[in-house]
C-alpha cells in the first residue's frame, strides 16, 4: 500500500501530529445563538505513531472546562501560550495522558468546552441582521486554520480524519446544517419522556477530511431540490430565486465528471449565506457555502460553484499537507473549472477566465514587495509564525493553474487529463506537498508517454521548482488568446480615445467576463478618461449602482475612486453597503483610504457592524496604518 511519507511538516500547528494522530471526530454542541454561546464535547479518537505520553492540540480563544477518558478520568491539561501566538495562530492545549503509550495504541479523549464570540471561524448575526428578523444566525469559516477557534483539535490539514456531529438547537425555527450528510433531525425527548422544544440535528462523514473542511450554518433556514443531487439552502424568502438562478448546478456536476471521474461525497448541497458572508465559497463537503453575491439575476456569477464543485475532487480528495501547498487545492481546482467551462459556456469563456487571472496574478505579485511578504509571490509562502491567511492571494490559484495548463500543453490534453485521474486515484484521501505532485507526474510521464519521453522530461525539470519556488513571474509566459479579448480592448481603446464608439452596443452583448476586460482597461488607462468622458461612459451603461454583479462593479468603483470621479462615489458607498465579501471591500478600501480618506473613515463607522470579523478586522487594521502614516508626516 502506498504510504506518503512526507518530509514537508506543517508550521502553523501547535499539535504533536507527528507523533499522534486524529482518525475520527465527533462533536455535540448545544447552540445558544442569543448569548452568542456554543457549548460542547469533542471526543476524538487518535492513534500513536510514536511513543509518547502527551498529546497537544490547537485552540483559539476557547474555554477548556475539562479534559478526560472515555473511562472517566480526568487528565491534567494546560493552555500554553507560544510565542505571542495566542491572537496569531491560537494556543497550545497541552493533555497529560495517564501512562505512556506505544506506536500503534489507540485512545479515545473527551474535551468539554464552550466557544463565544471571540471565535474567529464564526459569524454570529443578531435576528435584526437576518431578512426575517425572527431568530439569530451563525455561520463558521474554519479555512485556513480558523477551526481551532470553534474545536480543540489537530488543525493541520496534513491530518484527516472521519467525521460525525449532532447539534442541539433550543428553538424549533433554528435548523442546523453541517458538513456531511444529515442522518437526522429530531425532537429530543425529554427526561420524563415529554417532546421538548430541543431539535437534535446529526451529521456523518465517512470519506476522511482536515479539520479546515468543518462548517456549521444555524439559523431560519431551509433546503430546495434543485435536481439530480442538488440542493439549495437559504432563509426562506430568497429560496425560490437562488434555486432558479443555479438550477444548472445537476448539469455542471455531469459535465466535470465527464471529465474528472465520479463524485464520490453525496448530495451536492450550496447554502447561500447572509451578506456578511466573507468569501465568495467555501468548499465544505456535501455544504458548500457561498455569498449571495453569486446571485446577479443572469446566472454570471454562478461560476463559484463551479469551482467549489471542483474542489470535490481538488483540495478535498487529494489536499495540500499544510498552508504553503495551498496550490494543491486551489491551483489544480481552478484548472478543473475552467476546464469544465468548456463544456457549459460559450467558447473561449475560459480562456477570457485565464486573460482575467493573469491580470490578477501580475498585480498580486508585484503588490506583495514587503520583504515579509515576497515568498507569497510563490507557489510555497513561508507561512511560519504567521496567520497563514495572510499569505492567501490570487497567485496559488493562478500562478498554480498556469503550471498545470503549461504542463498540460507540454504531455497533450488527453494525456493529462488521465494524469489527472490517476493522481486522484493514486493520492486520494491523502495529504501531499508539491514534491509529491512532481515525482508522480514524472513517474506517470516516463511510463505512460510514448513519443518525445525525455524531452518532455527535461522540459519539466527545467520549469517545475522555478515554478514553485522562484520570486516574480512564473518562469513560462503564457499567451493566452482570443478575439473576444481583442474586442473588448478595443472598444474600451476607443472610449479612451475618441468617446463614445458607433459600436458602444457591442458591449451588452458581451460574456460577463468579457465585460470585466472591458472594464480592466478602463480601469488601467483612468488617467486618460476626463470626468467628462467619465460621465458619458456612467450614463450609457449604467455603471453606478450596475447590477451586472461585483466584479465589474468592482473595478468599475475602483476607476471611480481612483479618477476622484465624485458623482460615482454614493454609488460606491451602496456597493461597500452590499456586500460582505472580504476580497472586494479590503479592495474598495485599499483606494478609497488615500483617496477619500473622510468618506474611508465614516463610511466605515456607519457599516462596520454589518462586516464579518475577519474583514472588519482587517479594514479597522488599514485605518490605523493611514493614522499612523498622517501622524508621521506631520
Ligand atoms: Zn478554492
Amino acid at each position: 500500500m502506498h504510504q506518503c511519507l512526507t518530509v514537508d511538516i506543517d508550521p502553523n500547528t501547535f499539535s504533536n501530529y507527528l507523533d499522534v494522530r486524529m482518525n475520527h471526530l465527533h462533536v455535540e454542541w448545544l447552540l445558544d445563538l442569543d448569548k452568542k454561546i456554543v457549548n460542547g464535547t469533542a471526543q476524538i479518537s487518535f492513534k500513536f505513531l510514536k511513543h509518547t505520553n502527551y498529546i497537544d492540540l490547537d485552540v483559539y480563544q476557547l474555554s477548556i472546562l475539562n479534559v478526560y477518558l472515555v473511562n472517566g478520568n480526568t487528565l491534567k491539561h494546560e493552555i500554553q501560550v507560544v510565542k505571542e501566538q495566542s491572537l496569531i495562530q491560537g494556543d497550545r492545549l497541552h493533555i497529560v495522558l495517564d501512562r505512556d503509550y506505544n506506536p500503534l495504541e489507540n485512545i479515545i479523549l473527551k474535551i468539554k468546552y464552550a466557544y463565544d464570540e471571540r471565535a474567529r471561524a464564526v459569524g454570529f448575526l443578531t435576528k435584526e441582521q437576518t431578512h426575517s428578523k425572527k431568530v439569530p444566525y451563525m455561520f463558521t469559516q474554519c479555512e485556513t486554520n480558523n477551526c481551532r477557534s470553534i474545536i480543540p483539535l489537530q488543525d493541520t490539514p496534513s491530518v484527516k480524519f472521519t467525521f460525525t456531529a449532532t447539534v442541539i438547537s433550543t428553538n424549533p425555527l433554528i435548523k442546523a446544517f453541517m458538513t456531511g450528510e444529515q442522518i437526522a433531525s429530531l425532537p429530543l425527548i425529554g427526561q420524563y419522556g415529554l417532546e421538548s422544544t430541543f431539535y437534535t440535528y446529526s451529521f456523518q462523514l465517512n470519506i476522511p477530511i482536515p479539520a479546515y473542511l468543518i462548517g456549521i450554518v444555524a439559523g431560519e433556514i431551509e433546503q430546495k431540490h434543485i435536481g439530480a443531487n442538488c440542493y439549495v439552502i437559504s432563509e426562506p424568502f430568497y429560496l425560490d430565486d437562488y434555486a432558479k438562478e443555479l438550477d444548472e448546478l445537476p448539469f455542471f456536476i455531469e459535465k466535470m465528471t465527464d471529465y474528472i471521474g465520479p463524485y464520490i461525497w453525496g448530495d451536492y448541497k450550496i447554502v447561500i449565506l447572509p451578506q456578511s458572508f466573507p468569501f465568495g465559497g467555501m468548499e465544505h463537503p456535501l455544504l458548500t457555502f457561498a455569498s449571495p453575491v453569486i446571485i446577479v439575476g443572469d446566472k454570471s456569477g454562478v461560476g463559484t460553484a463551479v469551482h467549489e464543485i471542483a474542489h470535490s475532487w481538488m483540495g478535498n480528495t487529494v489536499t495540500g499537507n499544510n498552508w504553503s501547498n495551498m496550490w494543491i487545492m486551489e491551483g489544480f481546482c481552478v484548472f478543473l473549472e475552467r476546464k469544465t467551462y468548456k463544456y457549459v459556456r460559450p467558447q473561449d469563456y475560459d480562456i477570457i477566465e485565464a486573460i482575467n487571472g493573469n491580470f490578477n496574478l501580475i498585480s498580486a505579485i508585484q503588490g506583495l514587495t514587503d520583504p515579509d511578504e515576497k515568498s507569497y509571490q510563490t507557489l510555497h509562502p513561508i507561512t511560519s509564525w504567521k496567520n497563514p491567511d495572510d499569505s492567501t492571494s490570487s497567485v496559488p490559484y493562478e500562478r498554480g493553474y498556469q503550471l498545470l495548463y503549461y504542463l498540460e500543453q507540454l504531455i497533450g490534453e488527453e494525456n493529462f487529463k488521465f494524469m489527472l485521474r490517476q493522481y486522484l486515484d493514486h493520492f486520494k484521501f491523502q495529504s501531499i506537498d508539491e514534491d509529491d505532485f512532481y515525482k508522480f507526474l514524472l513517474d506517470w510521464v516516463r511510463s505512460n508517454v510514448k513519443v518525445n519521453t525525455q524531452k518532455i522530461i527535461d522540459d519539466i525539470v527545467a520549469v517545475y521548482k522555478p515554478w514553485v519556488y522562484q520570486q516574480g513571474l512564473p518562469p513560462k509566459t503564457i499567451e493566452f488568446k482570443t478575439p473576444k479579448y481583442d474586442e473588448a480592448v478595443a472598444l474600451a481603446n476607443k472610449w479612451i480615445n475618441q468617446g463614445k464608439p458607433a459600436n458602444a452596443d457591442d458591449y451588452i452583448n458581451y460574456m460577463p467576463n468579457q465585460k470585466m476586460i472591458f472594464m480592466q482597461q478602463i480601469l488601467d488607462n483612468y488617467t486618460k478618461l476626463n470626468h467628462q468622458r467619465l460621465k458619458e461612459l456612467d450614463d450609457y451603461y449604467k455603471l453606478s449602482g450596475t447590477k451586472s454583479g461585483p466584479k465589474i462593479a468592482f473595478k468599475w468603483y475602483k476607476t471611480v475612486i481612483l479618477s476622484k470621479y465624485d458623482p460615482g462615489l454614493e454609488a460606491v458607498h451602496g456597493f461597500l453597503q452590499s456586500l460582505g465579501v472580504r476580497s472586494y471591500v479590503v479592495g474598495t478600501y485599499e483606494v478609497l483610504i488615500p483617496n477619500y480618506p473622510n468618506e474611508a473613515d465614516a463610511w466605515f463607522a456607519q457599516d462596520k457592524w454589518s462586516y464579518h470579523p475577519l474583514v472588519a478586522n482587517r479594514v479597522e487594521d488599514m485605518l490605523k496604518k493611514k493614522m499612523r502614516g498622517a501622524h508621521i508626516t506631520q
